[in-house]
């Protein structure tokens, strides 16, 4: 039988996990044993959350950090050390989405901005957590950086996020050449289209229209689906994989639709 339990008392660090993907991830850690530091610039979100997951019996902190700031970076890595005596793992999940333009139509202050958090963020995050998994001597240290298919492909009016996101698999499969010889791993998981609060006031109809549009299930995915993810990635079960782009997206990312006609559709009743 496979056994998850590898995770057990391991310590990681999940960011911008207040909500959407990171608040899934760090949900699946703890009701695993992990002891999860919740981190987030919502702080009003991220203790309450730290709250509902201590009430159910799992081990967890809130700390507040900007991925952007590298005083909060390295403070985030140290306080979680200090706390806990090690760290094992780090997810940079904290990410935001620009609005749909041609590049030419982007200010370049939300370039700037986009990259700060959406790359440099994770620059900063892998700096000081692998630095710390070094000197803590975790026996299994593992980064997963949440990319997104943008980072694998790329997306009419989506030029900036594209790019960071291409940017963040690009640190994600260097740093898992720089680290492999030191036994830590280093993904990215690169999500199609979930259900998240980055949909902000997005009409409902318009996000299912998206979906049957641009996801060849028809449907978004469910972010306990990324949770199932990074927890094997967590776990002793795939200290073989690093340096991975992780696809999570119904096929998304496997190559164009074409509609076709089925000849036999009465198989499908
Ligand atoms: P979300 O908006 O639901 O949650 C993001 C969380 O990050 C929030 O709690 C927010 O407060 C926090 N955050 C924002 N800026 C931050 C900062 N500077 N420092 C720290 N925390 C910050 O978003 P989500 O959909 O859960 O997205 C999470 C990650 O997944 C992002 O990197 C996003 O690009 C990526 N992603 C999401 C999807 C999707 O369909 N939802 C698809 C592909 C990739």
């Amino acid at each position: 039988m496979t056994d998850f339990s590898s995770v057990k008392g391991k310590i990681a660090i999940i960011t911008g996990a207040a909500d959407g993907l990171g608040k899934a991830i760090a949900q699946c850690y703890a009701d695993n044993g992990m002891k999860v530091v919740v981190s987030d610039i919502d702080t009003k979100k991220g203790t309450q959350f730290v709250n509902e997951i201590r009430s159910a019996g799992g081990e967890a902190s809130f700390i507040q950090a900007d991925v952007s700031n590298e005083e909060d970076a390295k403070q985030l890595v140290a306080d979680t050390v200090e706390a806990y005596g090690r760290l094992d793992g780090f997810v940079n999940n904290a990410g935001i989405a620009a609005g749909n333009r041609p590049v030419h139509e982007y200010a370049t202050a939300e370039f700037d901005r986009l990259m700060a958090i959406d790359l440099r963020g994770v620059f900063l995050g892998m700096k000081y957590a692998v630095e710390a998994i070094l000197k803590t001597k975790s026996p299994g240290g593992f980064i997963v950086n949440i990319a997104s298919l943008a980072g694998i492909l790329g997306n009419s009016s989506m030029g900036l996020y594209v790019s960071a996101k291409h940017g963040v698999v690009g640190l994600t499969k260097s740093a898992a050449l720089d680290y492999a010889p030191h036994n830590i791993t280093v993904n990215a998981i690169c999500p199609g289209t979930f259900r998240t609060s980055i949909w902000g006031d997005t009409p409902e109809e318009v996000v299912s229209e998206y979906a049957k549009l641009f996801s060849p299930s028809g449907r978004l995915g469910d972010p306990r689906e990324i949770g199932h993810l990074a927890l094997f990635l967590a776990s002793d079960l795939a200290r073989y994989i690093s340096g991975s782009a992780i696809s999570i997206d119904a096929g998304s990312s496997a190559g164009k639709i074409t509609p076709v006609q089925w000849e036999h559709p009465e198989i499908l009743n």
